[in-house]
């Protein structure tokens, strides 16, 4: 079930999940299986429908490699954001630490452009490569890209395998500089509970957690899903929530804060169906 995989722990059954341990396995099986196709990463930013989806999943956690060369790094899509920072950071490396607090792969975080308020990844994005549904290689150059607030606008269909970063040599005060994040990461964010982060993108000159408190629905619940009380753009699981109690607890926050403040909501998070 991929709700076992999934940070939301929401999620059915699908047609065949592959995990191919590199670009050329991923092509072979593109140009093998007619299949519809999706591609996931760590699953920490999709709510995946909990009845059958009608696609081959393809997850990319076995594609890992990183390879260092002068101030740039390839790092392929299945990387975890986290592994990746760390190994930058033992070898004295500057690259996407101020997003050590997200969760997910590099490939998860090109398609979302992830970051925080100050830094996003197309920041220090040199070139993406991809595979397209037949297995045909694409590589989008860095300016030829579109990215905007949480959407790296990489074409439909395209599956990212690895990217380029730019990196720099780190300053004296990296070691600091990420245990600060973390420290404010456990101050701020449910730890531990099953959720997949940001559930709204923050409207233009609004905060999404804002307008939510101010509608009355810090801790509310649906079934089993809730709005998370110590950060309330987070929806949480309690244990048995489903998909249609998400959606319920994502309708009701978006009529309350429309009625109230004439703002319609946008899902950060990747509905799949
Ligand atoms: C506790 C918590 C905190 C978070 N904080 C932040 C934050 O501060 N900032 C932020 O930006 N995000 C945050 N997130 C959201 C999430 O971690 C990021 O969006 C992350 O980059 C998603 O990566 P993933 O590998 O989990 O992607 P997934 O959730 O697996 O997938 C996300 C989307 O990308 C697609 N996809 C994934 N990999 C590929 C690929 N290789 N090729 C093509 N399509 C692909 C999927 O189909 C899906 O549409 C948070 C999540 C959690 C749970």
């Amino acid at each position: 079930m991929l709700r076992d995989l999934s940070f939301l722990k929401i999620g059915g059954t699908c047609n065949a999940v592959f995990e191919p341990t590199s670009t050329s396995d991923l092509q072979q099986l593109l140009k093998k299986t007619n299949d519809n196709i999706l591609c996931l990463g760590a699953m920490s930013n999709v709510l995946l429908y909990d009845g059958h989806i009608d696609k081959s999943v393809i997850l990319t956690k076995k594609m890992n490699n990183i390879r260092f060369s002068n101030n740039q790094v390839f790092v392929e899509a299945g990387c975890s954001i986290a592994s990746f920072i760390k190994i930058c950071v033992d070898n004295n490396i500057s690259c996407i630490e101020d997003m050590l607090c997200i969760p997910g792969t590099i490939g998860g975080a090109i398609i979302m452009n992830a970051g925080i308020q100050s830094f996003e990844i197309f920041d220090v994005v040199k070139s993406i490569q991809c595979l397209d549904r037949n297995g045909n290689t694409v590589i989008l150059q860095r300016d030829n890209c579109s990215p905007q607030y949480r959407n790296g606008n990489i074409p439909a269909g395209l599956i990212v395998t690895s990217c380029i970063l730019q990196t720099k040599k780190a300053d004296n005060d990296l070691r600091q500089k990420i245990s600060n994040i973390m420290k404010k990461r456990n101050q701020t964010q449910p730890i531990g509970s099953f959720t997949c982060g940001s559930t709204f993108k923050n409207p233009t000159g609004y905060k999404a957690w804002e307008l939510i408190d101010s509608v009355g629905c810090r801790g509310m619940q649906i079934g089993g899903a809730a709005v998370s009380d110590l950060h309330c753009n987070f929806i949480i699981n309690n244990g048995n929530a489903t998909f249609s109690d998400v959606i319920q607890l994502i309708n009701t926050i978006k009529q309350r804060v429309y009625a109230k403040h004439g703002i319609v909501l946008e899902e950060e998070i990747r509905i799949i169906t």
